[in-house]
């Protein structure tokens, strides 16, 4: 594990998730949000882990921009923006939600307090699952929901889901936090109205390659390689390479890939009774007395 990269990586997230916070956002393109966002990140020399995130109002997690998304932001939406940098692999991933609608203050206040209070018990032999009980009771007190399948997560280099879930509820079977790994705690709420879960939308947008397999098409192989030269085994969007290809043939050629398993699609993640849904995000190392916040500015 490399501290310093993590660090440095935190350290990047972290800014830009603050500029992100503090700019209005109301009557831009979510095409200029992603890219405003990755292009902060690059210029603090950071490479982005994962496209941008800019999920709004009931739309939980997992969508980016398409390539000129020019669906606007309202003065009455919520918007989760969530990003992730890499320094030699080492990942931080952050999120913050921003909201014009202050009927749904409570939401944000609530993933974000939910988050501080996960952060304030974090040592090195904390359960998981306790983590998750703490979350669950804070959200409560606001008289709001957790999302029930949506977690935190251990992350590896060049990996962002390594394997350990950090539950935003409290669950059996669950491990011990160690301080050799670097984790995200990312509490997501709805309102008491909603179902606390969400459902896989048929839209996706965030791709990854996860096979370096060939598919006996040479242009589809291309794309692969090209793929994995830029992004490695890390999330990708169509935006990123249409610079390289057109739209259309990159579309093609990514379905083939998907069908041939070479790269698989995420699916846009939805409430599942349509209510809004808020999120707040850190990366952490655990140690003996506490926990290096890698994305705590
Ligand atoms: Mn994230
Ligand atoms: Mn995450």
């Amino acid at each position: 594990m490399k501290i310093d990269d993590y660090v440095a990586a935190g350290k990047i997230a972290a800014e830009v998730r603050e500029n992100a916070r503090k700019k209005n956002w109301i009557g831009t393109s979510l095409f200029e949000i992603c890219s405003d966002v990755e292009s902060e990140i690059v210029k603090r020399g950071g490479k982005c882990a994962f496209p941008v995130n800019a999920s709004l109002n009931e739309i939980a997690a997992h969508y980016t921009a398409e390539p000129n998304d020019q669906k606007i932001i309202s003065d009455t939406d919520l918007v989760k923006i969530d990003l992730g940098v890499q320094i030699n692999g080492y990942i931080a991933d952050t999120a913050v939600t921003v909201c014009y609608d202050p009927q749904y203050d409570t939401l944000v206040q609530a993933a974000e307090d939910a988050l501080k209070s996960a952060m304030s018990m974090i040592k090195t032999g904390v359960k998981a699952s306790d983590v998750g009980r703490t979350i669950e009771n804070r959200v409560k007190q606001f008289g709001c929901k957790p999302i029930i399948n949506l977690s935190g997560h251990s992350l590896g280099q060049y990996t962002i889901h390594a394997g350990k879930s950090i539950p935003n509820v409290w669950s059996i079977g669950s491990f011990s936090l160690s301080d050799s790994e670097a984790y995200a705690c990312e509490p997501f709420v709805t309102t008491n109205k909603g179902l606390g879960f969400v459902r896989n939308d048929k839209t996706k947008n965030i791709f990854a390659l996860v096979s370096r397999k060939k598919t006996k098409n040479d242009e589809a192989d291309k794309l692969a390689e090209y793929i994995w030269t830029n992004f490695n085994m890390l999330p990708f969007a169509l935006r990123w390479i249409v610079k390289d290809w057109s739209e259309q043939k990159a579309r093609e050629l990514l379905d083939v890939l998907i069908k041939r398993k070479v790269v698989h699609a995420y699916p846009v993640l939805v409430e599942a009774s349509g209510q809004r849904v808020a999120q707040a995000e850190h990366t952490f190392i655990p140690t003996e007395s506490g926990a290096t916040i890698t994305t705590l500015l």
